[in-house]
């Protein structure tokens, strides 16, 4: 059961060598007995890709096409979010389902979901998420942030549905801009961190805040951290900050990183500086990488497949020789790991047996091109081949119905 021989690939892009699965993860010699066999043809191992930051609760995958008149601001894309909520009729557990078996076609193995909770629709969304992951839990692992989209303190009532989120399954404490949006950074962030401490669960934040401001509440999101021992359970999203501030002040924020062990998720966001991803690399931050929202009010575009995520983080950030676009692979499959705890993630022995194989011939060509055709396995299961979803999964369609 699970046990599979996968005949002559390359783990990321390295030597040809034959990888073995036995149980569902990595062994070291060819299991015993009658073994399912698939030739890899020379083609690229990757681990399970990770999306280490979307929305599955807002994509519109399916649904008619939605007239974008939103105005620019943040304020007004929230509140343009809200009202598409009610005035669409999204649901939940339908749209999940769609990103996840698009996805998974593609190699995305793992997802960290921040899915909204607000005074108007409380934990609905939450409760729907964990129905699509429970429906897809031997294909996909999913990550749920209870965030508080519209605000938090001032929203009354909101901390408290989050805390009904964390109870009804929720696995990350979310945040949103402890200063522009809820006004009051300190309050903001002592309020997150001590639900997290009190559930024992880890901060996402999402921080867009500029310059000087988001270096401020980097500053308190590490203090916190420090205090409650939580290092390697926090991750920022965003940080356009870190793209804005001058050279000292942004090493110094690196270094504050490194040494709490706070990761940081970027999308390589067209529209906001690039951040310094060599200094935080050589810094030793950990850093991943996400779509955000695919296909929804904020922007209509994207597909979820976190290789062509490389390829943008790599465009955005001016990364175009081929140490650099191994590097954008890197963080769309190890780094984003890293950044949200994922446990026996990877190729080597012992590892959950999970693979990607892509056909190209070099880590810079697989981001560059993005070749669709891929073979994906999950725990020794071969759930796609050539970026087709296998007929033992169609019945699992009916649950993007
Ligand atoms: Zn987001």
């Amino acid at each position: 059961m699970n046990d599979l021989l996968i005949r002559n690939v390359r783990p990321f892009a390295g030597e040809r060598t034959d990888l073995y699965i036995r149980n569902g993860r990595f062994c070291e010699d060819r299991p015993d007995g009658v073994v399912t066999e698939i030739d890899g043809i020379g083609h690229i191992a990757l681990p399970g890709l990770v999306e280490a930051h979307t929305h599955l609760d807002k994509n519109l995958i399916g649904m008619d096409w939605f007239e974008n008149r939103v105005g620019p601001t943040r304020n007004q894309r929230i509140i343009a979010d809200r009202q598409a909520k009610r005035q669409l009729g999204i649901d939940a557990r339908r749209q999940s389902a769609r990103q996840i078996l698009q996805t998974l076609a593609l190699g995305v193995l793992h997802i960290r979901s921040h899915v909204d909770v607000d005074t108007e629709i409380g934990i609905s969304n939450i409760e729907g998420v964990i129905e699509a992951r429970n429906a897809f839990r031997d294909l996909v692992d999913v990550q749920i942030a209870a965030f508080p989209q519209s605000g938090m303190l001032i929203r009354h009532g909101t901390l408290e549905l989050m805390e009904a989120a964390l109870e009804a399954g929720a696995d990350i404490v979310g945040g949103i801009d402890p200063a522009s949006i809820d006004r009051d950074p300190v309050r903001h962030l002592d309020a997150i961190f001590a639900l997290a401490d009190r559930h024992g669960k880890p901060v996402d934040i999402h921080l867009h805040e500029p310059g000087e401001l988001g270096a401020f509440c980097l500053e308190l999101i590490a203090e916190r951290t420090r205090a409650l021992s939580m290092r390697g359970k926090v991750m920022v999203s965003h940080a356009y900050c870190l793209g804005m501030l001058d050279g000292a002040r942004q090493q110094a924020l690196i270094g504050l990183l490194a040494a709490e062990g706070i990761a940081i998720m970027t999308v390589g966001s067209p529209t906001a500086p690039a951040l310094p991803l060599r200094a935080m690399r050589e810094a030793g931050v950990v850093l991943a990488s996400g779509s955000d929202g695919i296909q929804g009010t904020w922007e209509p575009w994207g597909s979820g497949d976190m290789l062509e995520r490389a390829k943008y983080l790599a465009q955005r950030n001016g990364m175009t020789n081929d140490a650099d676009l191994a590097e954008a692979a890197r963080i769309c499959t190890f780094g984003g790991a890293e950044g949200i705890a994922l446990a026996d993630h990877g190729l080597s022995v012992g590892c959950h047996g999970d693979v990607v194989l892509v056909p190209a011939r070099t880590l810079a060509e697989a981001v560059a091109l993005t070749p669709q055709q891929r073979t994906v396995i999950r725990r020794g299961r071969i759930v796609a081949r050539d970026g087709v979803l296998s007929d033992e999964l169609s019945h699992r369609r009916e649950l993007g119905r």
